[in-house]
């Protein structure tokens, strides 16, 4: 299944006012080039899910996610291009038209079944099998929201692998946490994980604790929430059409972009020594989240 992937992926450096000023070499690592339709990590937490699926000898992938989520789009596309059956069961009821993301699941392939936000909670598919093909329900591989398990925690560690250069700090957005958990497995003693929060959590490194027995002292979160989860301001959208005009590298509203922005922020905050070498993950997400198609 590799072919269609391009991996391993490249690291660009990112050289502004800002990293000459405070003496930091800044490199992003270009995971959103994975695959135009599975990039980022989203690819990462479903390489060894995927193998594990092929040995069960399951056909069906079953996975879970809100209406907007990078997740979701990504395992239609990878059910498609790799031979599965999918279904997605979307958390609350269903809107038509679909938007944008649900439509291209759909156009996978993508059996979508909706959960309410109860049983969606818990869940609780058995809410579906009455009503819904019960034997396709039945058996096919689970894959948990967000493709948030110990397989995707594996696969996101690979990310460090690839990293063919001298780094002190390694930043990524968070959503669940997964991929940040892998890479923070995978570290040297020097060096530390810094996973950027884009959403309101009480306490992330608990949750990535109690979600993937992960606990790591290399690890710790930063909050650039913005709102919450999906919110902008006219800062961030600025601060991305900004970035991309300077270095080319377009960036997502909902994940890197706050990601970027954290990072320049604890930049200007003098948070990093000098001469430390920060590499940001890309981790995707911009075909779903695009400042110039908002
Ligand atoms: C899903 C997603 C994340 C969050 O990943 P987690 O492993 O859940 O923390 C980050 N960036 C992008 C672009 C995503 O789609």
């Amino acid at each position: 299944m590799a072919e269609i992937f391009n991996l391993p992926t490249r690291l660009d450096k990112i050289s502004n006012e800002l990293t000459r000023q405070f003496k930091v070499n800044l490199f992003i690592k270009r995971d959103d080039l994975i695959h135009p339709e599975i990039p980022g990590n989203k690819w990462r937490k479903l390489k060894y899910n995927i193998a594990q699926a092929q040995l069960e000898h399951k056909t069906t992938l079953l996975t879970f996610g809100g209406a907007f989520s990078n997740h979701i789009t990504a395992t239609a596309a990878a059910g498609k291009y790799l031979g599965f059956k999918t279904i997605g069961i979307i958390r609350g009821e269903e809107y038509t038209p679909l938007n944008k993301s649900l439509q291209f699941a759909k156009d996978c392939g993508m059996k979508l079944l909706y959960l309410d936000r109860e049983n969606y909670k818990l869940k609780n598919i058995d809410a579906l099998l009455t009503t819904h093909d019960s034997p396709l329900l039945s058996e096919a591989y689970i894959i948990p929201d967000g493709g948030a398990n110990e397989l995707a925690v594996k696969g996101c560690a690979e990310i460090v692998d690839e990293i063919d250069i001298e780094f002190d700090y390694i930043c990524c957005a968070c959503g669940t946490g997964t991929t940040i958990a892998g890479i923070a497995t995978n570290l040297k003693p020097h060096q530390k994980a810094i996973g950027f929060a884009v959403l309101k959590h009480d306490n992330l490194l608990e949750e990535i604790t109690e979600n993937l027995f992960i606990h790591n002292s290399k690890l710790s979160i930063q909050n650039y929430p913005f709102g919450g989860y999906a919110r902008t301001t006219p800062e961030l959208i600025q601060f991305i059409k900004d970035f991309y005009k300077e270095h080319q590298i377009l960036l997502d509203y909902v994940y890197t972009g706050k990601l970027m922005y954290g990072i320049f922020d604890l930049i200007s905050k003098n948070y990093f020594p000098e001469n430390t070498t920060i590499i940001a993950v890309h981790t995707g997400g911009v075909t779903n989240a695009n400042v110039f198609e908002a």
